[in-house]
């Protein structure tokens, strides 16, 4: 019933425009929720009318005159609506009087109706030319039934041009009303339904479409809401369930082991947080189910420390160790640091090496044969404890010994896919710690990782000073030769800058290599979208930039680095490598060092058209800086103007440092849509009602509902609905996992 095609019980030409919208189906157009609702006897506020947009307005027709045009030949009818203030004139056009008349006929005096059109001028007077409109009550039976229609709030739809939102309506009518309880199939489950008070879904579906009142419509929103929760908590609920049904292997770390040689020989005190989830992450590692935990903790906050002491636990357990990173640069870099903090605990089979030491391999795309020949045997041997590189380690060509442990940092690009690749490694499943650094929202954590379990690193590390972030003019010239002036000053007492650029060539798009950000982040083109954003010069590229710098009288004699995605992994490391050692103390760079990069002397970053990144990319970028117990310094250079969504990101990125707090103030100034991607774009079967920020209450109810619903029926035998409504979701929603 609900799957039946929209043309079948429409007709072709109905569904034709229907179908322009993406509805195909009779649960389609169900489903095709009202954006608001016009409230007869609430008229629209004609003064707030702009010309050029398109609108549906609610006004009382005050006179309809039909006259004949004796310069162009023809008729012509103009009605004026109000709202009790405020007039808006309509007209229409046609060869003869008569085809006005029946439109003369509808516009009567006194009659309340939606009309909608573009709004235009003529002679000084607001005007829609030709606009579609419903008169309310008019297509009633009776008296009666008149009345009653003329106090319904009136559905307004998200419509096109082609598809008035009253044609939708009506359509509406047409498959909802003949419906009964047989026909809909109610995804929640009767108990769930009974202990919420919730109507069915026809019941909810009559609220929303041919509601009685705004209250019967909220009534039945929220039934809708929490059915759209209900079906996604359920689907990680399972995804859950199902972790839990299959084993692996417990590694409880041995006393006298790698571990406790590393915690007497680690430089820096632990923090409490690093100790605390430190427990939490072995006390995982001892089940014999396998671990899948996300660590949340702020740029800086000292994740690497606690992803090795997990691995060596492994190790110390007789298993093995995989830290998957974004990027080769990060792979490459996360080696040495891991080798830097295990000194001779690295060197197993080494004449140096300390007793019972491991050996930590690099397997990467990019490196010479015979280097990843022996990485490839230490994996296998299982010589090397811990193996690193990026995520084509999980690829069938990397042979491990006994994998233990994965450890995936900066989960940007974890999606379901690699989750499940790590399920199909054979019978038993590796543990697996996620890393981000990227703050989510509790909310949003539970929307697409709520088959995760949670620890957060809150504090960072003391004795590292902050960074203190300001927003620069670019077209402030005096501030920008302050800039460079200042970053000389840097380099000159023995420190480093960064200059961020968001593209690589001036006359080329921006190509990556690297699966840069900057491509792929919907937040970080936002502000191209801006009308302002046009008339600007291009977007500062690395290497004009760099050529650029190399000319400035202020960094005379100071080498000056280039780093991109188009770069070899070779020349990459090369590029790394002089800035480390000072023969080029700038590195002129797109976002491939956002993440992880960690070059203790780097003091100064400037961010060139700043307004082009996102809230949470910024604060990333930024966590490359003040990383020793010197204040980083960050510079975001920008265009944009006064007013602006786009400074109000950038004042925000600069008024705190707490990741935490940006990535909510992320959420409120980011469209939904942007949020949850693809999710929540409107697709047939997205996120329609639910709005993650703002219906927290309501995904956590789901959450435990959907936990013990699960945890009672795993297969679903019971609720055959819900697990037809979970199908259907994931087949669409896969995608959207997976870019997350
Ligand atoms: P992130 O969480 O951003 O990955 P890192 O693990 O790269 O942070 O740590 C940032 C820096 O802080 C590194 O140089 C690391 O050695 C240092 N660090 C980590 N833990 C501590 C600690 N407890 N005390 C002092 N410094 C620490
Ligand atoms: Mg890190």
């Amino acid at each position: 019933m609900l799957e039946e095609s929209l043309a079948t019980v429409l007709g072709s030409r109905t569904s034709g425009s229907l179908a322009k919208l993406g509805l195909m189906t009779v649960e389609d157009l169900l489903r095709h929720y009202p954006r608001r609702y016009g409230i007869p006897g609430e008229l629209t506020d004609m003064g707030a009318l702009r010309l050029g947009e398109h609108v549906t307005v609610m006004a009382e027709v005050r006179s309809t005159t039909v006259r004949p045009m004796r310069s162009r030949g023809g008729a012509m009818l103009e009605a004026i609506v109000t709202d009790g203030r405020d007039t808006l004139q309509l007209t229409f056009f046609a060869k003869r009087t008569g085809v006005l008349r029946m439109h003369e006929d509808k516009l009567r005096a006194g009659r309340t109706g939606l009309f909608t059109g573009t709004v235009g001028d003529y002679r000084g007077r607001r005007q829609l030319v030709h606009p579609d409109y419903l008169i309310v009550g008019l297509d009633a039976a009776d008296a009666e039934e008149a009345t009653i229609e003329a106090s319904r709030p009136i559905p307004i739809y998200p419509a096109a041009a082609s598809v008035p939102t009253w044609r939708i309506g009506r359509s509406v009518r047409t498959v909802l009303d003949p419906l009964t309880e047989a026909d809909v199939p109610d995804p929640i489950p009767q108990p769930l339904r009974d202990l919420h008070r919730l109507p069915t879904l026809l019941e909810a579906l009559r609220g929303v479409h041919v509601p009685d009142d705004l209250d019967h419509v909220k009534r039945s929103q929220h039934r809708l809401k929490y059915e759209e929760a209900l079906v996604l908590q359920t689907a990680l609920a399972r995804r859950r369930a199902d972790r839990e049904s299959h084993s692996a292997v417990p590694r409880a770390a041995a006393g006298g082991g790698l571990l406790e040689a590393f915690d007497a020989r680690v430089p820096f005190p632990l923090t409490q947080g690093q100790i605390e989830v430190g427990r939490e992450i072995s006390a995982d590692l001892e089940r014999a189910t396998p671990m899948l935990r996300l660590l949340q903790g702020d740029v800086g906050a000292g994740k690497t420390v606690v992803a090795l002491r997990a691995m060596l636990a492994v190790v110390d357990a007789g298993g093995q160790a995989a830290l998957l990173a974004p990027t080769e640069v990060l792979a490459a870099q996360h080696e040495r640091t891991l080798r830097d903090l295990l000194g001779p605990l690295a060197d197993g089979g080494t004449l140096g090496g300390a007793d019972g030491a491991t050996r930590v391999a690099l397997l990467t795309g990019s490196q010479g044969a015979a280097r990843k020949r022996q990485a490839l045997a230490d994996a296998a041997s299982g010589a090397a404890g811990i193996v690193v590189g990026t995520h084509a380690l999980l690829s069938d060509t990397v042979q491990f010994a006994d994998l233990g442990l994965v450890v995936v940092d900066e989960q940007h690009r974890f999606g379901v896919e690699q989750r499940d690749q790590l399920r199909a490694r054979g019978t038993s499943v590796p543990h697996t710690l996620v890393m981000t650094a990227t703050p989510i929202p509790r909310t949003v954590a539970m929307t697409v990782f709520g088959d995760l379990e949670t620890s957060v690193l809150t504090e960072r590390p003391a004795g590292r000073a902050e960074t203190v972030t300001h927003v620069v003019p670019a077209d402030n010239s005096a501030w920008m030769s302050r800039i460079w002036q200042r970053m000389r000053e840097e380099i000159d007492a023995g420190r480093r800058a960064y200059v961020v650029c968001p593209r690589i060539e001036g006359d080329q798009p921006e190509d990556d290599a690297e699966p840069d950000p900057v491509d792929e982040d919907p937040r970080a083109l936002e502000a191209g979208e801006e009308p302002a954003a046009a008339a600007r010069p291009p977007l500062e590229a690395v290497v004009d930039v760099a050529e650029r710098l190399r000319h400035l009288p202020a960094l005379e004699g100071i080498g000056i680095g280039e780093m991109h995605g188009r770069l070899t992994g070779e020349q990459k490391d090369a590029a790394m490598a002089a800035f480390v050692d000072g023969a080029t103390p700038i590195l002129v760079s797109t976002t491939v060092i956002e993440v992880g990069v960690d070059v203790p002397q780097a003091s100064t970053m400037v961010v060139l058209d700043a307004e082009h990144f996102g809230i949470s990319q910024l604060h990333q970028l930024r966590g490359r800086v003040g990383r020793a117990s010197e204040p980083g310094l960050c510079l975001l250079v920008t265009h944009a103007q006064e007013g602006t969504p786009s400074l109000e990101r950038l004042t925000a990125v600069a008024s705190t440092s707490d990741g935490f707090a940006l990535a909510e103030k992320d959420l409120e100034l980011r469209r939904e849509g942007d949020v949850l991607g693809a999710a929540q774009s409107g697709g047939r079967n997205s996120l329609r009602l639910l709005r993650v920020l703002r219906d927290a209450d309501v995904l956590g109810v789901a959450r435990d509902d959907a936990r013990g619903l699960v945890d009672r029926d795993p297969t679903l035998a019971q609720s055959p609905a819900l697990a037809q409504a979970i199908a259907v979701w994931l087949g669409e929603r896969e995608e959207f996992l997976e870019r997350t």
